[in-house]
C-alpha cells in the first residue's frame, strides 16, 4: 500500500527540506513520521501565553552565508534582521564573546588592553579568526597569558560542563566554532544571512510541508513503519538505532532546560548569557529579544548538559572522536548496502550541523540521489578558516 510513497523519518528541518523536494520536484507522494507529538523536531517553538516565542529546544538562531538555503527558506518564512550577540560572564563582567577586541578592553585594565592590542595586530591579520587551541599552541611568549586567561575563563569550564571533557580531549572543531576575533566585530555569527522566522520555526517548518503530497503523522514510531514496503527511506534518525546498535551505540550530549517565568521586562540584558566559570548551567535564554516581543512578563531557560541516555533523554550533541568516527564509519558503510534507504541530519550523518548546513546537506542530498549529482566537499563550509598565524 505504501510502494508508491517515500517515507521521511523525523520532521525536524532535514526531513521537511527533502519532503518537500520530493514532493514537488518529483512529484511523488511522502509520508513524513514523526515519534515526537509535533513537527519541526528540535527547531520547534510555540507562543506562550504571554505572547513570547520560546525555543523548546534551546535558542536557535539561522545563519548562513550561502545563497541556495537563504533562497529556499524564504519562500517558507519571513526574518528578521536579527543578528546574534552572546554575553558571558567573565570575572563578573558582562562582556561579548566570541572573545575579540572590545572585550579586551571590557576585561583588562586599559594600558594592558592596548598593550595586548598591538602585540595582537603585529602577530594576526585584521580580522582573522583564532579558534583557541590553536591560539595556546602559538607559544608566543608576549601572548601566552592572553591565550592562557581566555583557554581559562571562557572555555575551560564551559567546555566541561557542556561536554564532560576539558577543550583538548574534544573534536577540535568544537571549540573552533567560537574562534578568538581579531577584530571588534562582537557578533556571534559574520554570516551574510541572519535572522529569526518571523512567525516561528515551527510555522517555516509546518509551511514546507503544506503541499498535496506529504502526508505528516506525529507520535508515529519508526518501528511501526519498519516492515511495510516503502519507494525510499530517508531516515533522519541516528543511524545507529536504525540498524539497531548492532556495532555498538554511537555517543551523544543531551540537555535538559529550566524554564522560569520572571514578573519583570527583561530578566537579561541580552537573549543569551552564558556562564563560562559560574554555577552548573551552560548559559541563560531569555527568548522575547528574537522577535522583539513586548511582554509584561518575561521566560527564561537555564541550560544543563549531561550524557545522553536512550529513554531516558533526547539525542542533542554527537560527541565527535576518533571512536565514535570509526563506529559511524562502520555504520556507514552498512547503510550504503541498502537500496533505496538515505541518510541525512545531525543523527543520521552523525554531524555536529547547524540549521543551514542541515538544509544545505538536504538538498544535496536530493540533488544526489535524484539528479545523480556528486556532492564533493560536502563540509568544506564547516570548517575554520584559519588565515596564516
Ligand atoms: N564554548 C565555550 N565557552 C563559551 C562558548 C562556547 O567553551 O562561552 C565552546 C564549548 O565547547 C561549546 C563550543 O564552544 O560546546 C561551541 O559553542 P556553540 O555556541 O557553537 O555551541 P552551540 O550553540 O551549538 O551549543
Amino acid at each position: 500500500m505504501y510502494d508508491n510513497t517515500n517515507l521521511v523519518v523525523g520532521a525536524g528541518i532535514s526531513g521537511a527540506v527533502i519532503a518537500r523536494k520530493i514532493a514537488e520536484k518529483l512529484n511523488e507522494k511522502v509520508l513524513v513520521i514523526d515519534k515526537k507529538n509535533h513537527i519541526a523536531g528540535n527547531c520547534y517553538d510555540y507562543r506562550d501565553k504571554n505572547g513570547i516565542t520560546i525555543h523548546k529546544f534551546g535558542s536557535h538562531i539561522f545563519h548562513t552565508n550561502n545563497d541556495r538555503v537563504w533562497k529556499f527558506l524564504n519562500r517558507f518564512a519571513d526574518f528578521n534582521t536579527y543578528m546574534h550577540r552572546v554575553y558571558a560572564i567573565i570575572d563578573g563582567i558582562e562582556t561579548a564573546i566570541p572573545f575579540n577586541f572590545n572585550t579586551l578592553y571590557d576585561v583588562f585594565p586599559k594600558l594592558l588592553a592596548e598593550k595586548l592590542e598591538t602585540k595582537l595586530l603585529e602577530k594576526f591579520d585584521y580580522n582573522s579568526r583564532i579558534p583557541i587551541l590553536e591560539f595556546k599552541k602559538f607559544n608566543n611568549e608576549k601572548l601566552d597569558f592572553l591565550a592562557d586567561f581566555i583557554y581559562k575563563k571562557v572555555f575551560l569550564n564551559y567546555t566541561i560542563k557542556q561536554w564532560g571533557l576539558r577543550p583538548d580531549d574534544i573534536d577540535s572543531s568544537v571549540t573552533a566554532r567560537v574562534p578568538c576575533l581579531i577584530s571588534r566585530d562582537s557578533r556571534y555569527f559574520q554570516d551574510k544571512y541572519q535572522g529569526i522566522p518571523l512567525c516561528g520555526y515551527s510555522h517555516m517548518i509546518t509551511n514546507m510541508l503544506k503541499h498535496p503530497n506529504i502526508e505528516i503523522k506525529t507520535n508515529s514510531d519508526f518501528s511501526k513503519y519498519k516492515n511495510k514496503k516503502f519507494k525510499r527511506i530517508f531516515y533522519t534518525g541516528s543511524i545507529d538505532e536504525f540498524f539497531e546498535y548492532k556495532f555498538g551505540s554511537l555517543s551523544y550530549r543531551s540537555v535538559s532546560f529550566k524554564f522560569e517565568e520572571h514578573k519583570c521586562a527583561y530578566y537579561q540584558k541580552n537573549s543569551v548569557v552564558n556562564y563560562p566559570d559560574n554555577y552548573d548551567f551552560t548559559r541563560i535564554h531569555e527568548y522575547k529579544y528574537y522577535l522583539n516581543e513586548n511582554s509584561k512578563n518575561t521566560v527564561i531557560a537555564k541550560e544543563y548538559s549531561t550524557d545522553f541516555k536512550l529513554g531516558i533523554n533526547e539525542r542533542y550533541y554527537p560527541i565527535v572522536n576518533e571512536q565514535n568516527t570509526e563506529l559511524y564509519n562502520r555504520y556507514k558503510k552498512l547503510a550504503r548496502t541498502y537500496d533505496n534507504v538515505y541518510f541525512l541530519g545531525r543523527l543520521g550523518d552523525y554531524k555536529y550541523y547547524d540549521i543551514d548546513k542541515a538544509v544545505l546537506r538536504a538538498l544535496e542530498r536530493f540533488d544526489e540521489v535524484f539528479e545523480n549529482k556528486v556532492i564533493l566537499n560536502f563540509n568544506k563550509d564547516l570548517q575554520v578558516n584559519i588565515k596564516e598565524i
